[in-house]
């Protein structure tokens, strides 16, 4: 069965027209984070749903050629800056590296690249696009200097939101700085530079000034990835007038359909509401680490409701996240005993498959329900729902000794390969190397001493090593990576 997506263009499910997985690389466009803050956990679903999205990709053989921008230069990272009273990029450095490493804790997969906007090659790219806009009578400079994109000229404006432009006209505010645009709609490409920008400004053919935000996500996706896209991604608050923007931008320049598949991601709530800092309800990754929760628990939690569903993020949530990932880690760690009794006695009563040809615990072919869910369009509730039935009927067969040698191996196999998509296994399950594990074995001794400077020398070689560890109630854990205190 072909991979299936819900288009937000179309509304529809629509089979993956790209069917060769060989024939070329996927090419994958997503909208990535605006670095004037902290990325909080609403962002990191939709981050997390689009690895999901990647790795499924792979898992049927695709190559996927993914980028992901990094918005370094709009109207709140320059307000940031000016407000810390430091230059841009500094303000946006910091950001940029929390994004990244908030993204390894959570496992997501690196993309192939990550342009930032304010990269002289893709400043190149947006004039370029500019230019041809106006040429085309598609965009037009007004009476304040900036550039704006005309829609009433763009008789698509509006068909991914399915928004109707009249409404827009008839509700719109008039906003006095906005009183020189043709249509209340017209978005900006190149904002003229005001005192406010301060230092952030780049030569243009219409003065100084710097790019509008839709412009940046045009420039450097035709730049990296040509006229057309496979897929498109971002949350659903991207839809309009971001995505909106960009396909008028794009296929007014090149002529060609910009994107054939949208996919969004709904949104993330917490207890139910809307995340806001004024409700105190907004959790950064670092936030939830510091409440005692692993990386690897969060990238659950965020993983296993539907992409299309909003989902509900609760400490209770959490805890579950926690109990299904002792569930899994028990199970592996049962079936390896089972798969490595060499001169095991032979299992009773080992038969590979029932009636109906679903995968029995003892069967040695692999299970494809968990990949067929996957599928259609992403349904990793579906998927988990197999998984967690899968495990129920093998430790029924490991409770009955009805588990032999090879069955566990399959099922050890099984879990490898649906586990490149999952990317759950538990950190200690990667071996750590002996000389860390020493060094961490020591640290326990001397912090039962009460010798706290001896146990800060130690973490320093262990984190010196690669690893990273932390303090729990149950004791000091090792992960891999650089640690976030
Ligand atoms: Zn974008």
């Amino acid at each position: 069965m072909a991979l299936r997506f819900f288009n937000t263009y179309s509304r529809e499910i629509e089979e993956f027209e790209l069917r060769n997985p060989t024939a070329r690389p996927v090419r994958l466009y997503t909208c990535g984070p605006t670095v004037y803050s902290r990325a909080h956990i609403g962002n990191f679903r939709a981050y997390i749903f689009e690895d999901l999205l990647q790795r499924q990709l792979e898992l049927r053989g695709y190559k996927v050629h993914r980028v992901m921008n990094i918005t370094d230069v709009e109207d709140k990272t320059i307000r940031g800056a000016r407000e810390a009273g430091v230059p841009l990029q500094t303000f946006t450095e910091q950001f940029k590296a929390a994004f990244f490493e908030d993204a390894h804790t959570l496992r997501i997969k690196r993309a192939d690249e990550y342009p930032a906007a304010t990269d002289q090659r893709y400043l190149d790219r947006m004039i370029e696009m500019i230019s041809g806009l106006i040429s085309k009578g598609l965009a037009y400079q007004a009476d304040d200097k900036s550039v704006y994109f005309r829609i009433n000229k763009f008789p698509d404006y509006g068909k991914l939101a399915h928004f109707d432009l009249t409404q827009l006209q008839s509700t719109g505010r008039v906003k006095h700085d906005e009183y020189d645009k043709e249509h209340i709609g017209d978005f900006a490409l190149w904002k003229a530079w005001d005192e406010a920008d301060g230092d952030v400004k780049w030569n243009s053919p219409w003065g100084l000034g710097r790019p509008g935000w839709h412009i940046e996500c045009s420039a450097m996706s035709t730049a990296l990835l040509g006229d057309q896209v496979d897929i498109h991604c971002g949350g659903v608050d991207n839809i309009f007038p971001h995505h909106e923007a960009e396909i008028a931008q794009s296929e007014g320049v090149t002529g060609k359909k910009f994107v054939r598949y949208w996919l969004h991601c709904a949104h993330l709530l917490v207890d139910g509401q809307k995340m806001a800092k004024s409700l105190g309800n907004f959790y950064t990754v670092p936030d939830i680490l510091a409440k005692d929760y692993t990386g690897r628990e969060l990238r659950y939690a965020l993983l296993r409701v539907h992409y299309r569903v909003p989902l509900n993020f609760t400490w209770e949530g959490m805890n579950e996240a926690r109990e299904s990932l002792a569930r899994i880690d028990e199970w592996l760690a049962r079936l390896r005993k089972v798969a490595e009794k060499a001169n095991a006695e032979p299992a009773r009563n080992a038969s590979h498959s029932d009636a109906g040809g679903r995968p029995t615990a003892n069967t040695q072919r692999p299970a494809t329900a968990f990949e067929d869910a996957l599928d259609d369009d992403l349904n990793i509730s579906a998927a988990l729902g197999f998984l967690f039935e899968s495990i129920r009927e093998t430790n029924r067969a490991m409770d009955q000794n009805e588990m032999d040698e090879a069955s566990a191996h399959a099922w050890l196999e099984w879990w490898k390969r649906i586990n490149t998509v999952l990317d759950l296994e538990a950190e200690t399950d990667v071996a750590i190397p002996h000389e860390v594990a020493q060094l961490a074995e020591e640290r326990e001794n001397v912090r039962r001493e009460k010798n706290w400077k001896r146990s800060d020398e130690l973490r320093d070689r262990i984190s010196a090593l690669g690893w990273q560890v932390r303090d729990t109630k149950d004791g000091s854990k090792l992960t891999r990576g650089a640690g976030t205190e």
